[in-house]
């Protein structure tokens, strides 16, 4: 019997074949520069259909690909010749209004999760674009708008139930397999497939929005307030500077469209006169070009970037870290930020302290809350013609960054080619994750990932 005709034996999802109508469309991620052909995509609907699949690709000798939101920039989410476990239709959110809490399927999206959410009134710190996983973004980290009040995506994460590289299933949680719960926590796929999160909810409903297109000459002078403002900011604010050419959006001058600015996006989560004189204090420092400041549901703060973000663009990305955002740091930014080649790309400077900072640094695995920035270079572009142009772009930046920013980047904005960066990605935990890769997962079954090796015995 062939691997996918006893797939398709015992599984309640469906599974995906070379040759499947579907095959096409499954076999794609997020990023269309990825074009692998995997063996067989098997679209889980349960635990029990994750359990299978991986004593399946075990059984096989299959490279075993995890898929959640499918959002990875390197194509974890697929592989050539590899079993697929595309967990998307396992995206229930169950919210626990009185406890707030949710339990969250391992295959949702944010959008999926912050609407159902909102129902309440509740929010927990999750990406800007809501078409991302909750799977990946919660175990590599999560940076967000609501990150300096209530911490990483991980942070918020109170229990994960866990399908083992043996097939088996845990819960892990600070009593249940604490080793595990600890590496889930910053170690990204390596340990596991989760099917169920169990996430805190703080409340976050009518945020004020704020978006300020700052000209360039201005960049300089803005970015250097931010750098004072955000390092003891109220924790209500949530919000970094990006450089961004204009969309066609209501409020940009006809004229200015497709023009490059250093945009300062903002969520302030608290009482809106207050978030009016924090958006007053950047136009103290220079006259905004074009904005657009109105209360908004969290929700659909979250969704304002999805526009210019649809499947199928072309992404090449270089994460950074920095302690401080240092004027020879700014000079760079201005150098190459102001050469964005085009209007879907960007480049955000995340400032990660806050409640990120309150967490000590060996209580989850996320090895860096020392650095007070996670900058993302994010190439994206929709012909691939233009791909060698794009990613120059990218390199050249990160190359000049480099002098001024800290070992490793952020796992979930490091590229495909960043293996060997592995170790500084991960940080101080590398030695603790890769200890318990070895009781976990010891022959690397989820290697498709940013990999730890197992330690040696
Ligand atoms: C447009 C865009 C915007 C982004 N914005 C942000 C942001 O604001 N903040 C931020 O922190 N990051 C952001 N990211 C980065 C994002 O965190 C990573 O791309 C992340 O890997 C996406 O998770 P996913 O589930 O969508 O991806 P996938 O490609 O499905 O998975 C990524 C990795 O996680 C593993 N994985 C996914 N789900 C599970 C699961 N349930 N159990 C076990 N392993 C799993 C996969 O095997 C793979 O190794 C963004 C990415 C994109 C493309």
């Amino acid at each position: 019997m062939t691997v996918t005709t006893s797939l398709r034996d015992r599984f309640a999802g469906s599974v995906v074949v070379p040759g499947d109508p579907g095959y096409d469309d499954a076999r794609r991620v997020y990023n269309f520069m990825i074009d692998k052909f995997p063996a067989a995509i098997v679209q889980a609907t349960s635990t029990a259909d994750v359990q299978d699949a991986v004593r399946q690709a075990r059984a096989a000798g299959r490279d075993l690909a995890v898929r959640g939101g499918g959002h990875s920039v390197p194509g974890f989410g697929t592989g050539d010749d590899a079993i697929v476990v595309d967990l998307a239709a396992i995206n229930h959110v169950r919210v626990d209004a009185e406890n707030r809490t949710a339990r969250v399927g391992g295959g949702a999206t944010w959008a999926t999760f912050n609407e159902k959410a909102a129902e309440y009134g509740l929010a927990t710190t999750g990406g800007v674009v809501s078409s991302t996983g909750v799977g990946g973004l919660t175990l590599g980290g999560g940076i967000g708008y609501l990150a300096r009040a209530h911490g990483l995506s991980l942070d918020n994460v109170l229990s994960a139930e866990v399908v083992l590289a043996d097939g088996s299933v845990v819960t892990a949680s600070e009593t249940e397999h604490p080793d595990l719960f600890w590496a889930l926590r910053g170690g990204g796929g390596n340990f596991g497939i989760v099917t169920v999160f169990e996430f805190r909810l703080p409340p976050a409903s009518e945020i004020l929005a704020g978006l300020l297109f700052f000209e360039l000459a201005d960049a300089p002078e803005i970015l250097r307030y931010f750098r004072s403002f955000i390092a003891d900011a109220p924790r209500e604010y949530g919000g970094f500077p990006a450089f961004q050419k204009a969309p066609p959006l209501p409020f940009i001058p006809e004229d200015r469209v497709d023009d490059t600015f250093l945009v300062v996006v903002s969520c302030w989560n608290g009482d809106h006169e207050a978030g009016e004189r924090i958006m007053q204090g950047f136009r103290d420092v220079a006259q905004p070009a074009a904005e657009m400041v109105a209360p908004m549901p969290y929700a659909v703060l979250n969704g304002l970037f999805d526009g210019l973000l649809p499947r199928g663009l072309q992404h090449y990305w270089k994460a950074v870290y920095a302690t401080d955002l240092t004027d020879e740091a700014i000079a760079v930014h201005l150098e190459h930020g102001s050469k964005v080649p085009i209007v879907n790309s960007t480049v955000h400077l995340y400032p990660i302290n806050g409640a990120v900072q309150d967490v000590p640094s060996d209580a989850t695995a996320f090895g860096h809350r020392d650095a007070a920035w996670a900058v993302v270079l994010a190439g994206m572009w929709p012909d691939p013609a233009d791909n060698e142009a794009n990613i120059k772009w990218v390199k050249d930046y990160y190359a000049d960054l480099a002098p001024h920013s800290a070992p490793g980047g952020y796992i979930n904005f490091a590229s495909g080619d960043d293996q060997s960066k592995v170790r500084d990605n991960f940080g101080v935990s590398y030695d603790r994750l890769a200890e318990i890769k070895r009781r976990y997962d010891p022959d690397n079954l989820f290697h498709l990932n940013q990999n730890i090796a197992p330690a040696a015995e």
